[in-house]
């Protein structure tokens, strides 16, 4: 049997024919940037997330750079992010001038540990982003009591988590401002790049707003140094048809955690990921640990299933940081999750079958 990490096709197959249709519309009237399409989107996945406003951009690592840069975040300040974590929340920090620091993450939910990430803040400090790792939120509350005592900012990085949920309150309504990817493989894709900026603030989603297109409101007229981040109007047409969809896919997603639980529980060698009760996770990953990750790895391949490794360099120890000083144990949380992290197949169409054949191949390795 063939498993692929993540398979696309069933959900493209759902959606192909209204896709097309918009798609067609988009060019009998040329809308393809920004446009109804966007605007629509928008306004629906501010609704799904219960925020305010929604700024759809051109990319995650762009929406991270634009949730800092809005909060004038500058050259000088230092902005602490999680080790564990993607590049990109790196980039935000990075391309407003800042120097990012890194924090180690909790053992339990991977994501930042609060009280590491307020072990670092220095008078320099601006701004903490707290990312929603694999699906699962960070702790909110103590994160933002951190903030709130030292007088900083609370950013999120929610690319991994549309939907995810704090105490019942969604990912990307939980801090000042959160950025949103939706890039094809993440629990919402485009059928391209994009992303977004979500906000409670009316004066910082206009600076947002303004910031994505040249920092102009009215056209050729500039008020700030800006960018350009917007969004194409086909990734609008096709991101709202597909939000339709993304409360079912979770719960696709979460029943698929569940079976893997169900069949990989009581085995001691392998840890599973662990669901904080303060939340909801919606499983853009699921991540298990297991010493000798590399030769399951190889050994699930071989057998026909694909596997990710999320993330096999933590952010302190990449080459592009080199110049910060960070050594190997300095984050013994985040190393490791590097060294035994194996992510398993996971999509909302995954099969029982498909399920039950991954793990019986890893109780197959466990007992040679
Ligand atoms: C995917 C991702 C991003 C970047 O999103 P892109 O749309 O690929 O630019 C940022 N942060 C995290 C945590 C991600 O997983």
């Amino acid at each position: 049997m063939n498993v692929p990490f993540t398979d696309l096709k069933k959900q493209n197959e759902l959606i192909r024919e209204e896709a097309i249709s918009s798609i067609t519309d988009i060019i009998d009237n040329s809308s393809f940037i920004l446009g109804k399409s966007v605007k629509e989107f928008e306004e629906d996945f501010a609704a799904e997330h219960g925020v305010k406003h929604c700024i759809a951009v051109s990319s995650g690592t762009d929406a991270n750079h634009l949730a800092l840069w809005a909060n004038g975040i500058t050259h000088g300040d230092e902005v602490i992010i999680p080790a564990n974590t993607f590049i990109a929340t790196a980039w935000g920090a990075t391309l407003c001038g800042a120097v990012p620091v890194f924090a180690d993450c909790d053992a339990r939910s991977y994501n930042i540990d609060p009280v590491k990430a307020e072990e670092k803040i220095t008078d320099r400090t601006k701004a903490i982003v707290a990312v929603h790792l694999y699906g699962q939120t960070a702790d909110i509350n103590n994160l933002r009591d951190t903030a709130e005592r030292k007088n900083i900012l609370l950013i999120e990085d929610a690319a991994q988590a549309h939907i995810a949920e704090y105490k019942g309150k969604k990912a990307g309504s939980l801090s000042a401002a959160a950025s949103f990817s939706f890039y094809p493989g993440k629990n919402l894709g485009a059928f391209g790049e994009g992303g977004a900026v979500t906000t409670d603030n009316d004066e910082l989603a206009k600076k947002i707003r303004m910031l994505r297109d040249h920092g102009s409101e009215k056209k050729y007229y500039h008020e700030f140094f800006g960018h350009n981040y917007r969004m194409e109007g086909i990734q609008g047409a096709v991101l709202g048809l597909k939000l339709k969809h993304l409360s079912e896919w979770t719960e696709k997603r979460r029943a698929a955690a569940s079976k893997y639980r169900e069949l990989l529980s009581g085995i001691e060698q392998i840890t599973l990921p662990e669901e904080m009760d303060y939340g909801k996770h919606v499983y853009h990953l699921f991540v298990i640990l297991f010493s000798k990750r590399d030769e399951l790895q190889n050994y699930l391949n071989e057998n026909g299933i694909s596997t990710g490794l999320h993330y096999p360099v933590p952010l302190h120890l990449q080459k592009c940081f080199s110049h910060l000083g960070y050594r190997k144990n300095d984050f013994p949380v985040t190393e490791k999750i590097a060294e035994q992290c194996l992510s398993l197949p996971m999509f909302p169409d995954i099969s029982d079958d498909q399920i039950n054949y991954v793990c019986e191949k890893i109780k197959h390795f466990l007992k040679r």
